[in-house]
């Protein structure tokens, strides 16, 4: 029997991809019987389903964000499930708490489903693990040579330093509350600065989720509650859309900042108003994305979202078959990058 090619066996229907002898879909975006889903951002993981295998992070995260499906199962990394006659099995996506590639094999063919990732060390989720496929599903965020993310130790390194050039000012940082809010505070904590983090509202419903999960995250504090004063010298986390309007304009002096990998492009944190620019980001880099390709040795590579063009000429130059899949839904979360 020869070994089929992915493209007749993976198929990509209007609700998304969708792992035809397996009667499941990965990461759809309309609701489905049956989803296998990579990790608990908005864009990802949709509300709906009636049967949802994830990672037990990914189900907490999904439960707290209202979107849970009506039956759920928990898989360990690399437990083999089998349905129908494919075998199927999620990997470490290092990109959030529990987000997971998910790898699938049928008749001698594999194809890997890489989700969002990120090859950079993240104190808050487990590293990206490259397997060798036959088709690698990419995502291309940043999948353009301008898009290199320097060391997040650096950027936190920054951001201590204008702390403590501006010590009667408050920072108020813009983060999205799932991933990269509790990277920030993971980060600043291994930076060695202990002080109560302040956090908005909203940022609060998946640090609790991580802390149940095991992710130590320290001394947090709502700032919504707290006096202006106590703030002075402080690091406040508060959503993108809060740190531009008037909640952040109550802090003492605020110094706005905001972590994401747009931050490269100085246009973006111009028109957000944001002061200091943290390019701290929870996708891969075009470095990373590149170098990705040729470990995982797939001849060939798919791109669900962002700039696919470009990442998908890099690849042919050296031998890669690169295609678009251009599903629709993805990247809404784009403040996370
Ligand atoms: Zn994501
Ligand atoms: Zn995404």
């Amino acid at each position: 029997m020869t070994t089929p090619h992915p493209e007749t066996w993976i198929k990509v229907l209007p609700q998304g991809l969708f792992c035809e002898p397996g009667g499941f879909f990965v990461d759809p975006v309309r609701a489905v019987d049956r989803a296998i889903i990579t990790h608990a951002h908005s864009d990802h993981a949709r509300p709906g389903h009636r049967a949802v295998l994830a990672t037990a992070p990914t189900l907490a995260l999904m439960q707290a964000r209202g979107v849970a499906g009506e039956t759920e199962r928990a898989v360990a990394w690399g437990e083999r499930v089998q349905s129908g006659e494919v075998t199927a099995w999620l990997a470490p996506a290092g990109h959030v708490l529990g987000s997971a590639q998910v790898a699938m094999e049928w008749r001698g063919s594999r194809v890997v489903v890489s989700g969002d990732y990120k090859r950079a060390p993240d104190p808050t989720c487990a590293g990206f693990e490259p397997i060798q496929c036959d088709v690698f599903v990419t995502e291309a965020t940043f999948a353009l040579p301008v898009f290199r993310h320097p060391p997040a130790a650096a950027e936190i390194a920054r951001l201590l330093a204008s702390i403590a050039l501006f010590p009667d000012r408050t920072h108020v940082i813009g983060c999205y509350s799932l991933g990269k809010c509790q990277r920030l505070i993971a980060l600043l904590r291994q930076a060695g600065w202990d002080a109560p983090i302040w956090l908005h509202g909203a940022l609060v419903p998946m640090c609790r989720v991580y802390e149940a999960q095991g992710i130590g995250l320290g001394d947090l504090r709502p700032a919504t509650v707290a006096a202006k004063d106590k703030l002075v010298g402080q690091i406040v986390l508060a959503p993108p859309s809060a740190v531009a309007d008037r909640w952040a304009r109550r802090l003492a002096e605020p110094i706005v900042c905001q972590a994401s990998g747009w931050m490269r492009v100085r246009q973006r944190a111009k028109q957000g108003g944001v002061e200091l620019p943290l390019v701290i980001s929870d996708h891969a880099d075009w470095d990373e994305l590149n170098a990705t390709l040729d470990e995982v040795g797939a001849p060939e590579v798919w791109v669900t979202h962002g700039s696919e063009d470009a990442l998908i000429h890099a690849a042919g130059k050296r031998g890669i078959r690169g295609r678009a899949l251009r599903l629709i839904g993805y990247g809404d979360e784009e403040p996370a990058a």
